[in-house]
């Protein structure tokens, strides 16, 4: 064919296109609308005015159908989805769903259960009237293709049930409440799936059952309408930011895919899975205009099953080439989003057999039609996105929901002309899952039975059975075969060359009652992925990791978890275990009950629960009769048996009565009275704290750093204060100050007419500016100077050392290092601190490029050398150790230079010490309770380049400080309701508040 034909036949294809409607495969339904259908004028006529541009909506939402029974998404609104100045509230959102349902048979409204705050959550079908009258037939079919094991793994049978079946395609909106444009564009999206008669949407309502839960963040979305309110109501102004979104935490609420800690998470998952759906698809705003982000990047997560990545790549090319033809400026499907984290919402589905996407569409944070300027690499043109966004446009909030609408409605169609197809991979999925021992394996990932923490694995597998996976308890004891680890060969090291011995595979016994996770289930993904190890390449394409690049369960919960690829475990004996039964109680007979330290954090609670029992901590491991006690060991008084015994059981805790108390030192263990302080910057880290303590029923006093500077004598109130990671490495400087208040107005975070929800469980003030305050600095300075403990972490522990209350603490940042959200070992150093009571040598802890800490005997101290640095004899008389000597004068004893390990502070030398008051005596010198591992250990899941320049050095530190402590930690310790390890370094830290210099090695020493 000649160029100039080609040319011709091309130019026709496009004129086609242009007169004739969207070009499509054989037999696909273009999308028009039904003549026939009348339009509803006047709403038509506004979604027009409201759209900015032509190019800024599509053929299939820039009218809506009219109907004479159902009502429009205006009854609610008082005007049409997307004007500008409307953001319903959720409760509106929901009497417009409910409306619906009451006016039409293909609309029917479920409540999927609440928030930590109380308000409803829900999920709307729309589909036609037949399909939604026969949901509980479909439902059982869906579950049969769900759990292949059902039907045999019989393929003939999955394929007459993928023939009848109606497949599920669930949609999720405004998780991010500043991101708020979902719950119109949903409302309006369900409106024509119900109504519209054109023949494309009329496939979608009889061939899909659409699930939509408008609105996943309530809490946040109600606290968002208020702001937004009270903008309005104050247009020249400044309006606060949305600094609290749920009870607890704010943007994170889209990393809780694995811990299952917040309401939200488990509500949407119970019923992704409850309606057996096969999409997941959760809606986001803050790329221009549509990103569909599933396909994104790479590294892909490793545990997905490839047909999932086959779908990705499918339904996202579609949905471009849908939005493209169309003519819709800036729609893509790749970018920088790497989808290694399972910790988002949308990845129940993909860890669930299911395909999980998620838009990026353009939100203005609030429903005002404004300018918008992009930034270049938003606007520029790359490979995969040959249409890109202006660099500048007028947007509004109806442009995002027709980029919304337009998405759904093509996907929809598109998934409706495939259903069978992706019914069929769901159905694959599930049976590949089922089949994982024998494929790839592993058989099962095994918990001992007599793991000493037993209340934390009691923890682990709660979360195992929210995620819906199987648990199994063995009935008698048994043996696996471990695989032969390969030893690494060894670099050729002088002249002495090792052979490695071939290594023979050893066995492992489990007592009776270990916990076996079955890789022969339908959910086996979701445990396979959360229990093994993740690797992140330092050499890998991504440089930028888009969230953490570890989570393995085991390491981050301190308990044992072992991977078996033998599968003779399937063979062993075993039971169901439906919820976890209560264990502990009371062994034995006598008058002081011990209960054995293995840091878990039910002791903290014990603790509070027991308010009038004495308890004590053992300073030394002991021995009674053949039970050996480690140090830190509570010895309990004052309770009665029973009391005790209930308490334990509740907990999960074991305690042996003894006959008497161990002859060892001991001290009060006290339930501390807490002051827990968040700023007005952030509080996305801290909420995670709040929800550790919450769930462990450890009460505190919750204040902002302004409460806390105006509380004239903190000692008299508190004991212990605890001060959070801020997030995104507050300076100390913003700690103090706040945001200027010099210019503005005041930004008031309280519950008025205008902003009614504002406020709800957690804090307020009436002006979100000012910080602590160079008072409340004093204050805080002085609460530590009179025998207060300040427990700070990552940014505020730099915000400690910066203002003094660390003395010989230096913090400073890496430059080439990369510590991404990874997993790493440390080391106790100081076992005999209270802070370190219950742990073992080696503990892993979560750490993202944490601040790198060091230890000085000299305030100010730095050490300073001339010349180059001279580590062996120079050149001289003799052998190598033996001494040189000078000419003509008596032999001299050269002084032995003190050995200091990284994590330690260096000895001041004499000369140092000559009159100098900046040397810190001993006993006031900071005390290294946990340092990092040596570089070749640090890594234990995700990715550590360059660990070098953080390893060894401090992770926790003991400074004492006047007649108080200052805690730090370089590591975060509580974190994302996955950290359960190292959550007892906070508690130890608030149970021992009056007692942290037991052990130390140098107290009385001055
Ligand atoms: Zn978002």
């Amino acid at each position: 064919m000649g160029h100039k034909s080609w040319l011709g036949l091309l130019l026709l294809f496009f004129t086609t296109l242009a007169t004739g409607g969207i070009a499509l495969a054989d037999g696909e339904t273009p999308p028009a609308r039904d003549p026939k259908q009348p339009v509803d004028e006047a709403y038509t006529a506004k979604i027009r005015k409201y759209t900015t541009a032509p190019y800024f909506s599509s053929p299939l939402v820039d009218y809506l159908p009219a109907s004479k029974t159902v009502p429009t998404p205006e009854v609610v609104l008082g005007d049409v989805a997307g004007a500008p100045g409307i953001l319903p509230y959720a409760e509106d959102v929901y009497k417009y769903m409910r409306l619906l349902e009451k006016a039409t048979p293909r609309v029917k409204v479920v409540s999927i259960g609440t928030t930590e705050e109380g308000r409803e959550m829900i999920a709307v079908a729309v589909s036609s009237e037949a399909n939604l009258k026969n949901l509980e037939q479909n439902r059982q079919r869906l579950a049969k293709l769900a759990d292949p094991r059902t039907i045999h793994l019989d393929d003939a049978e999955a394929d007459k049930l993928v023939a009848e079946s109606v497949p599920v395609y669930y949609i999720t909106g405004t998780i991010h409440s500043p991101e708020t444009g979902a719950p119109t564009a949903l409302m309006e999206l369900a409106y024509r799936l119900a109504v519209d008669e054109s023949p494309y949407v009329r496939e979608i309502r009889d061939g899909v059952i659409t699930l939509i839960t408008p609105v996943v963040e309530v809490d946040g979305r109600d606290r968002m309408v208020d702001l937004y309110k009270w903008h309005l109501a104050h247009p020249k102004d400044f309006y606060p930011p949305l600094i609290y979104w749920g009870k607890y935490v704010a943007h994170d609420n889209n990393r809780d895919a694995m811990g299952m800690t917040l309401k939200l998470t488990q509500n949407v998952l119970n019923t992704y899975l409850g309606w057996n759906a096969q999409v997941l698809h959760d809606l986001h705003e803050s790329v221009p205009y549509l990103y569909d982000n599933t396909v994104g990047d790479g590294p892909y997560n490793a545990w997905v099953d490839p047909l999932l990545v086959d779908e990705w790549q499918m339904i996202g090319a579609r949905n471009v080439a849908d939005l493209t033809r169309f003519g819709m400026p800036g729609v893509f499907t790749h970018g920088d989003f790497d989808t290694w984290s399972p910790g988002y919402l949308m990845f129940l589905a993909a860890m669930h057999n299911g395909i999980s996407r998620l838009y990026e569409t353009f939100g203005n944070g609030g429903a005002d039609t404004r300018e918008r300027t992009l930034q270049p690499d938003e606007y520029a043109r790359a490979w995969y996105r040959p249409n890109p966004p202006f660099p500048k446009a007028l947007w509004s909030q109806r442009n995002n929901n027709n980029y919304e609408e337009t998405g759904l409605l093509t996907s929809l169609h598109y998934f409706n002309e495939n259903k069978r197809l992706f019914l069929k991979n769901f159905y694959l999925k599930g049976k590949r899952s089922i089949q994982k021992p024998s494929a790839e394996g592993p058989a099962a990932y095994v918990l001992p039975a007599d793991d000493p923490r037993a209340s934390v694995q009691a923890d682990l597998l709660r979360i195992m059975l929210k995620q819906h996976v199987e648990i199994s308890r063995a009935t008698s004891a048994f043996q696996v075969t471990l695989p032969v680890k390969k030893e690494k060969k060894s670099a050729k090291s002088g002249d002495a060359e090792e052979k490695p011995k071939p290594a023979s595979p050893t066995t492992r016994d489990f007592p009776a009652g270990s916990y076996v996770i079955r890789m022969d289930q339908p959910y086996s993904r979701v445990a396979d992925a959360l229990l093994d190890y993740q690797y992140w390449s330092p050499e890998d394409p991504q440089t930028t990791p888009y969230d953490d690049t570890a989570w393995t369960f085991g390491e981050l919960f301190g308990v044992q978890v072992t991977r078996v690829t033998d599968s003779k475990v399937l063979s062993v004996p075993m039971e169901r275990v439906t919820d976890l039964r209560p264990f502990g109680g009371v062994k034995g007979e006598g008058a002081v009950f011990a209960i054995d330290n293995h840091a878990e954090p039910a002791l903290a609670s014990l603790r509070y629960r027991l308010k009038d029992a004495s308890i004590d901590a053992a300073e030394e491991p002991f021995q009674s009769g053949d039970h050996k006690f480690s140090r830190g060991t509570f010895l309990i008084r004052g309770v009665s048996r029973s009391d005790l015994d209930a308490a334990t059981k509740t907990l999960g805790l074991q305690a042996v009565a003894l006959a008497s108390a161990p002859p060892i030192k001991s001290h009060a263990v006290r339930a501390p009275r807490i002051a827990y302080i968040h700023t007005w910057i952030s509080t996305q880290s801290e909420g995670w704290w709040r929800l550790a303590l919450d769930n462990l029923q450890i009460p505190y006093d919750y204040m902002s750093t302004q409460a806390l500077a105006k509380i004239p004598d903190l000692n008299t109130k508190y004991d212990v204060i605890l001060f959070p990671p801020v997030t995104g490495n507050a300076a100390p400087n913003a700690i103090v100050h706040g945001t200027p208040t010099t210019w503005g107005n005041p930004l008031p975070w309280m519950n008025t007419p205008e902003t009614p929800n504002l406020v709800g469980k957690n804090d307020s003030t009436s002006d979100m500016r000012p910080g602590l305050g160079w008072d409340g600095l004093a204050k805080l300075q002085s609460f530590v100077r009179n025998g207060g403990v300040l427990l700070t972490a990552l940014d505020t522990s730099q915000f400690a050392i910066a203002t003094g209350m660390a003395n010989g603490v230096t913090s400073t940042t890496s430059e080439k290092m990369k510590i991404v959200g990874s997993i790493v070992g440390t080391r106790l150093v100081d076992a005999a601190s209270p802070i370190a009571y219950g742990y073992d040598e080696k503990v892993s802890a979560y750490c993202d490029d944490g601040p790198i800490f060091s230890v000085t005997s000299i305030i100010g101290g730095r050490r300073r050398h001339l010349g180059p640095e001279i580590k062996t004899r120079p050149t001289g008389r003799g052998t190598k150790d033996e001494p040189d000597f000078v000419i003509g004068r008596p032999a001299s004893e050269t002084p032995d230079e003190p050995e200091k390990e990284l994590w330690e502070a260096p000895q001041p030398t004499d000369e140092q010490s000559f009159n100098n008051p900046r040397v810190i005596p001993l006993a006031n010198r900071a005390r290294v309770i946990l340092r990092y591992a040596d570089a070749k250990d640090l890594l234990i899941s995700g990715l550590v380049e360059n660990g070098n320049e953080i390893a060894q050095h401090p992770a926790v530190l003991d400074v004492p400080s006047g007649s108080g402590h200052v805690v730090l930690f370089s590591i975060n310790p509580v974190y994302r309701g996955e950290t359960e390890n190292t959550y007892s370094l906070v508690l130890n830290t608030l149970l021992n508040f009056d007692s942290l210099n037991a052990g130390r090695k140098d107290a009385d020493q001055k």
